[in-house]
């Protein structure tokens, strides 16, 4: 039995990682897609679970190899969701969640046409930019470097199946909740129970 995938992205500040976080804790079919990138790993965050955090010579030698999914540079840093990650999860009929910016969204829509794909919006702008400054991690440069980001990536919203706005976390996450649920209905993913069916003998 293979699981469901699922595309989320949003711009920096939209409360995704939250989002992403309440919904993995609440479904335990559920699991995040760990990333491959060559950023430097923020406080608190470890190789493995957050990301599995490699050196740009490590990166370039595997997508020499084609071992990633879809790869993108993100804020000058190389991000990739590997292979061998989503068959590792999607094998054993676990629903997978990417997190993913637009670049990653729109490669693994074209690779994964059946996959469900959801866009967090912001409330605004000022609110992301509030939410960016708030979390004390990134400078006034890269603030305004991830906000400029921010209207590239919304730009491309209307390219994904579903949108969530993020004016409100709980709502958000039960709104994100409700696609995955409805997606594991769709006959598309029901094939290989149809198939079951029909096959059975009694
Ligand atoms: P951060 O450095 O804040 O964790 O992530 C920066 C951006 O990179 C976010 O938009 C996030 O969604 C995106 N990102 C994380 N992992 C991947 C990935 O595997 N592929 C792509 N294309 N983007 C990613």
């Amino acid at each position: 039995m293979k699981g469901i995938l699922v595309i989320i992205s949003a711009p920096s500040g939209a409360g995704k990682s939250t989002i992403i976080r309440q919904i993995l804790g609440n479904d335990s079919n559920c699991r995040f897609a760990i990333s491959h990138t060559t950023r430097q790993p923020r406080a608190g965050e470890k190789d493995g679970v957050d990301y599995y955090f490699v050196g740009r010579d490590e990166f370039q030698s595997m997508v020499a190899n084609d071992r990633f999914a879809e790869w993108a540079v993100v804020h000058s840093n190389f991000y990739g969701t590997s292979l061998a990650e989503v068959e590792r999860l999607s094998s054993q009929g676990i629903d997978v969640v990417f997190e993913v910016d637009y670049q990653g969204g729109r490669a693994l829509m074209r690779r994964f046409p059946d996959a469900a794909s959801i866009f967090v919006l912001p409330p605004s702008m000022a609110e992301v930019k509030r939410r960016l400054t708030d979390r004390g991690t990134d400078d006034a440069e890269t603030i305004e470097m991830r906000l400029q980001n921010a209207r590239i990536e919304i730009a491309t919203a209307g390219e994904y199946r579903y949108i969530v706005v993020n004016d409100d976390l709980d709502r958000a996450v039960s709104q994100v909740g409700d696609v995955i649920r409805v997606e594991r209905l769709r006959s598309i993913n029901r094939a290989a129970m149809i198939r079951d069916l029909v096959a059975e003998k009694v």
